[in-house]
Formats: C-alpha cells, sequence, structure tokens
C-alpha cells in the first residue's frame, strides 16, 4: 500500500506558515514503514529538534483506479478515518529552501499515525465532516473539511491521474492551522465527528 499526502489544503494553515498558496494541489508520498504500529507510541526521532503533528482527515481506497473521473470519486472509498502526519519541520524548512524534496521530513518511520476507520455511511457528508485533536487534553487543531481548497473527491480524481490507485493506499487530505511542536510525554488524542479514534503517545 502507499499513502498519498496532500499539502497546503486549509488556507488558515497555508498562512501559518507562510507558504504561497499553490494553483494544483501539493502532493506528496509516505511509504508503508512510515506507519506507527497499532497501540505504539510515536518516538521523536534523533535528526529533528522540531516535530510538528498535523491532524487530518484519512481516506482509504477500496477498489483499483486511474483516471477517476470526479464524479465517480465517491465509488472508490468507504472509510473514512483521522491520523497524523509527523512533520520533521526544521528539515523540512532545509529542503524548501533548497526546493528539495520533503522525503526526509514526512517519510520517515513513524511519520504517520492511522486512527481507527468510520464507514462513510455513518458519517455525514464527506465535505462537512468536524474534527480535532487535542494534546494533553487541550484542542489544538479543529477545523471541518468544509474548509478544504480541494475537496475529497476533487483530490481522488486528481492523484489518479498520477498514480494508480489501490485497495488499501490511504490518502491523507491535508491538515488545517493549528500545527504545533510535540514533547516527549505529550499525549495526542484525534476525533471526527465526535467520535475519538486515536490516542497516542509522544516518546
Ligand atoms: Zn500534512
Amino acid at each position: 500500500m502507499k499513502i498519498i499526502c496532500i499539502g497546503r489544503n486549509y488556507t488558515d494553515h497555508i498562512e501559518e506558515l507562510e507558504n504561497e498558496r499553490p494553483e494544483d494541489p501539493v502532493i506528496f508520498l509516505k511509504p508503508e514503514t512510515s506507519l506507527v504500529l497499532k497501540n505504539q507510541p510515536f518516538f521523536i526521532p534523533p535528526f529533528s529538534n522540531d516535530i510538528h503533528h498535523e491532524v487530518e482527515v484519512l481516506i482509504r481506497i477500496n477498489k483499483i483506479g486511474k483516471h477517476i473521473q470526479q464524479k465517480f470519486s465517491y465509488k472508490y472509498y468507504n472509510e473514512i478515518g483521522l491520523g497524523i502526519d509527523f512533520t520533521a519541520r526544521d528539515l523540512q524548512s532545509k529542503l524548501k529552501e533548497k526546493g528539495l524534496p520533503w522525503e526526509k521530513a514526512k517519510a520517515f518511520d513513524g511519520a504517520a499515525v492511522v486512527g481507527d476507520w468510520i464507514n462513510k455511511s455513518e458519517l455525514p457528508n464527506v465535505d462537512e465532516l468536524q474534527f480535532e485533536m487535542t494534546k494533553n487534553n487541550e484542542v489544538v487543531q479543529s477545523a471541518s473539511t468544509s474548509l478544504m481548497l480541494w475537496k475529497v473527491d476533487e483530490i481522488i480524481a486528481y492523484v489518479s491521474q498520477f498514480f494508480t490507485l489501490k485497495i488499501g493506499d490511504i490518502i491523507f487530505t491535508g491538515t488545517p492551522a493549528g500545527v504545533g511542536k510535540v514533547s516527549e510525554n505529550d499525549i495526542l488524542e484525534g476525533s471526527l465527528e465526535g467520535r475519538k479514534l486515536f490516542s497516542i503517545k509522544v516518546k
């Protein structure tokens, strides 16, 4: 499986990092080895002093597809979830400055947290989902998918022009404002429409 991530998909987050608003979705990948195994903590890697949390709504692909038309995107997923795109911000800033790829900052072991899945039939419309993450019981990120620049069905159509989507692939749909540094012993908990989907300790 592969993990396809969308960057800069919420205006307020683009502003907080002083990024340019992109003309097309920003895409990057994480390998399967970036997944944090179930019930395991997140270990701060030794090469970064500034690991940021980015809570994101996730889509799990349930059907193989390429060049998917936007009007058919909904047929390619049944489950929606929530996760964290951990980012070594210090390393990413250096790579960005040099115009280099972000993989070292985004695709390292442990950089992807995937919580529990909810069948989309149990949720409101995918473009109107409320989600939030707390750090040590304080809300740090809270948003609605209605604030996405590129909606889920557009993302699926767009990324499938470049990558064949396969069963089990996961799309990280981008983070809203409120990203921030994590420290040892932090507890990060995420919920979608009031249902807690992950709880992870930082070590
Ligand atoms: Zn992200």
